[in-house]
């Protein structure tokens, strides 16, 4: 393998290793995101705990870190606190918890809390400007009827948001639990969570989840980086044993110079002999010195030579034993960087795998885009989008279950997948959405094939506990158009989509 090689082969890991730590860098937003959204949630169920969740909130904002497991644990502290009065007080809890379903700001959510305490607690205390801030209070925030929208309703759209029990942290963090791609090698550790959040769990299992889940983003960072300093000490010693390569070279190219050297000067030597030995024939006035100068000159020269080849053969013993020895090293190198190329892909693929479904996950989505957008802007070629989304699947978690739920995802994007050409693309995106990408085709075959696949999800349905369960699946198709961004077009087809699921579902619109 030559350097060109070599210096290849690790630029591709080190980009690799880049968009792990993108993966990662994401994955820490959203559990950023999903700490704030909890926490504001949380808030004004109890004056007690509401400094904590700010100061967990205000950490959070500086990254997944020590100082935000210190908030933690202090909040861990202050819910046990709260359970273990709440025990004794339960009353109190459930004021709280009253006045939390009531559409009040968090301020006055926490007055009305402990306005109906003093209540309970002290009639003869609260006086008539208190009790009338209080009814006033009360009817103000009784719950509206209107229809749910925007992103915090659609997180609260879990099996339990239909009751009035108002916002449930752990249906919040259920539900982003499973809106969120997560990397296909925490599937289990993700399943157990969600177990735990359960019905029948208390209402607050979400903070140790959401310790676990923190836990668990630290390891795996963890983890990263630890594979990022493997990968920069192997650069490292590669560096090295470059440069010792080099060594080599420098000192067999000397080694070669030193030997012409030699050779020369023995032909220099051996020329001088035989020029003496000429002029000793000439010299020589009989036989015996004449003889004797001659054997004299031969052993001069033989000398020389001898010499020479001494010379010679001492160098190739060393050359030989240097370039067996760096062969040796570069053997293992080879062996070392095969296997951590190896490690690397196989962790790369995992991370850009759906744990549920085994689809390509929201991350595979996003490299994909690129690539077949950049490939759309250099070839023409007509490329379109598809938005899926499940009909009605909160209904089916509610009267199946989550495993159920879990399983219709499986068994709806193998059906999805297979009627795809290999040239396309599909990913879970998060949650019960997919996107497709199909190459290579207009809008109006697009639309073909979205109501194929439509179909084939409707007509295969699921199994439950052994009895078919019906399901069907809504599409927005949107095609590239010119000058088009992807962002652009992803919003497009959400738009047909919506347009889908308003026209009565279980349809595709083409964008
Ligand atoms: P619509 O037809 O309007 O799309 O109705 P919907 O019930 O599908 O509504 P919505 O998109 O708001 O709700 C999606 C639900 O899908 C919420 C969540 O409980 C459920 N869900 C999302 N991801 C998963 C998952 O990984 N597993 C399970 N079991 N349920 C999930
Ligand atoms: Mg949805
Ligand atoms: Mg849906």
């Amino acid at each position: 393998m030559n350097e060109k090689d070599w210096k290849q082969q690790y630029e591709q890991l080190l980009q690799q290793h880049e968009s792990e730590q993108d993966a990662n860098r994401e994955l820490e937003q959203l559990l950023s995101r999903t700490i704030i959204r909890l926490t504001l949630a949380a808030g004004g169920l109890d004056t007690r705990l509401d400094p904590h969740l700010k100061s967990v909130r205000d950490a959070v904002r500086g990254g997944v870190n020590r100082q935000l497991k210190d908030k933690l644990n202090a909040l861990s502290d202050g819910l046990l606190h709260f359970s273990e009065e709440t025990d004794e007080k339960s009353e109190t809890y459930d004021y709280f918890r009253l006045v939390s379903t009531l559409s009040l700001s968090k301020k006055e959510a926490a007055e009305a809390g402990d306005l109906l305490h003093l209540l309970a607690d002290e009639p003869t205390i609260v006086d008539d400007i208190q009790f009338a801030r209080l009814v006033h209070l009360l009817s103000r925030g009784a719950p509206a009827k209107e229809k749910k929208s925007g992103l915090f309703e659609r997180l609260l759209g879990g099996a339990h948001a239909d009751q009035p029990s108002g916002p449930n942290p752990n249906d919040i963090l259920l539900n982003l639990l499973e809106q969120a791609s997560w990397p296909g090698h925490w599937g289990d550790e993700i399943n157990g969570l969600k177990v735990r959040l359960g019905p029948d769990v208390p209402a607050d299992a979400w903070a140790e989840v959401l310790q676990d889940l923190l836990d668990l983003s630290a390891k795996s960072y963890g983890q990263v980086q630890m594979e990022i300093k493997e990968a920069e000490d192997f650069l490292e010693e590669l560096t090295q044993r470059l440069q010792d390569l080099g060594v080599h070279l420098q000192s067999a190219h000397d080694g070669h110079n030193q030997i012409a050297q030699h050779g020369r000067n023995l032909s220099e030597k051996v020329t001088g002999h035989v020029g003496d030995l000429g002029a000793s024939v000439q010299q020589a006035t009989d036989l015996q010195q004449l003889k004797i100068a001659v054997s004299q000159r031969m052993s001069l020269i033989k000398s020389s030579i001898d010499d020479y080849l001494h010379e010679e053969m001492e160098w190739h013993k060393k050359t030989e034993e240097s370039e067996r020895e760096l062969q040796d090293r570069l053997d293992k190198l080879e062996k070392e960087s095969s296997e951590l190329r190896s490690r690397m892909v196989e962790a790369h693929h995992l991370a850009l795998i759906d744990a549920v479904t085994g689809l390509p996950n929201r991350l595979a989505y996003e490299e994909r885009a690129e690539q077949e957008f950049a490939r759309w802007k250099r070839f023409n070629e007509p490329l379109c989008m598809l938005v899926w989304d499940i009909d009605d699947f909160k209904s089916i978690n509610d009267r199946f279950g989550h495993q159920a739920g879990d399983k219709a995802l499986r068994v709806i994007a193998q059906g999805l997948q297979a009627r795809l050409r290999v040239t396309d693309f599909i990913a879970r995106y998060g949650g019960e959405e997919f996107v497709s990408l199909l190459c290579g085709t207009p809008g109006d075959e697009a639309l073909r094939v979205a109501d194929e696949m439509r179909e084939s999800v409707e007509k295969n349905g699921f199994h439950s506990g052994g009895k078919p369960v019906s399901v069907t699946i809504s599409c927005g198709i949107a095609p590239f158009e010119e000058n088009d961004e992807i962002d652009a077009v992803f919003s497009r087809a959400d738009k047909a989509l919506y347009q889908a699921k308003k026209s009565g579902k279980n349809r595709c619109e083409l964008g």
